[in-house]
């Protein structure tokens, strides 16, 4: 049983790394990735803590958007996180995020919301990538919401006069910079409709030449007719067919290994990146 998509708190998921591993192994995981937001600073903890029977993939979920605004985001996996230009493609990004952020609390605040920046800070660990969830946690601290997903639901959804999206490379510039540091390139819930517009079907080709390995097929967001036209497109392509949970500590429904990746499924995916970077204790 292999998770190939979670989050922790170096982004907007709400376990630490140490306590994402042990709870993958409790759960009898056999595998999991950890893929924070534009991010690999929680690597070293998770590699650091990692329990035996375990194996860590090592990635991160890369935020992208499309020429025509849509965003997408996509997994890089098992890449060489001292690839210079991957590292600054996400730093650009987080450094954005930043600027970004301020812009959304300045609508807030023009709609009567008393939320400032260090609000919002408060609820970010230290060097976490910054993210909506940090300002609905700040919401929800002030008393404004119940929770992150009513937040979502009612004014921080990508649809709102409040969102303000940041800086992120195409998708197909993430996949190029993920397969040039040697990894390799999934696109996460490509038809979760739930979190507005998705890409149409006709984009994977351009993905695929860009060098895509994988499509997220097994998550919560899919219903099944989407799991079915995600796997016919991964079978015409010859591309890889990963699930996985998502999972964002108590800061979303997603449970860890609710959708899981089949171990013959991923050995086609290690073997399409350029070393073995699977961590095992
Ligand atoms: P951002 O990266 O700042 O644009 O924020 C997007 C993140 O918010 C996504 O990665 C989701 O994990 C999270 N998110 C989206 N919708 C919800 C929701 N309803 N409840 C909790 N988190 C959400
Ligand atoms: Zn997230
Ligand atoms: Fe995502
Ligand atoms: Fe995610």
């Amino acid at each position: 049983m292999i998770d190939l998509h979670t989050h922790s708190n170096f982004s907007d998921g709400t376990d630490t790394p140490t306590h994402l591993i042990n709870k993958a192994h409790a759960a009898g995981l056999t595998g999991i990735a950890l893929t924070d937001h534009d991010t690999v600073a929680g690597w070293d903890e998770a590699t650091a803590h990692l329990r035996p029977g375990l194996s860590l993939i090592l990635g991160a979920e890369i935020s992208c958007q499309t020429a025509d605004g849509i965003s997408v985001h996509m997994l890089g996996l098992l890449f060489d996180r001292e690839n210079q230009e991957l590292s600054e493609m996400m730093a650009r990004t987080r450094d954005n995020r930043i600027g970004r952020m301020a812009k959304i609390v300045a609508r807030l605040n023009a709609a009567n919301y008393e939320i400032s920046m260090e609000d919002v800070e408060a609820q970010l660990s230290d060097g976490a990538t910054l993210g909506r969830p940090h300002l609905a946690d700040a919401l929800v601290a002030k008393g404004y919401m119940k929770s992150r997903d009513q937040v979502f639901a009612e004014i921080l959804h990508n649809d709102s006069p409040f969102y303000v999206s940041h800086y992120s490379p195409t998708p197909e510039v993430a996949i190029a910079h993920i397969k040039a540091a040697g990894g390799v390139a999934v696109i996460a819930h490509a038809m979760s409709s739930l979190r507005g517009r998705v890409v149409s079907i006709d984009s994977f080709e351009s993905y695929v030449q860009a060098g895509l390995d994988g499509i997220e097929v097994f998550h919560r967001d899919h219903t099944l007719p989407n799991r079915e036209l995600l796997s016919q497109i991964a079978d015409e392509y010859g591309l890889v067919k990963t699930g996985s949970s998502d999972y964002h500590g108590n800061g979303k429904l997603n449970q860890l290994a609710e959708c899981e990746t089949e171990l013959a499924e991923f050995e086609k995916l290690e073997a399409r990146a350029n070393a073995r970077r699977v961590i095992k204790r």
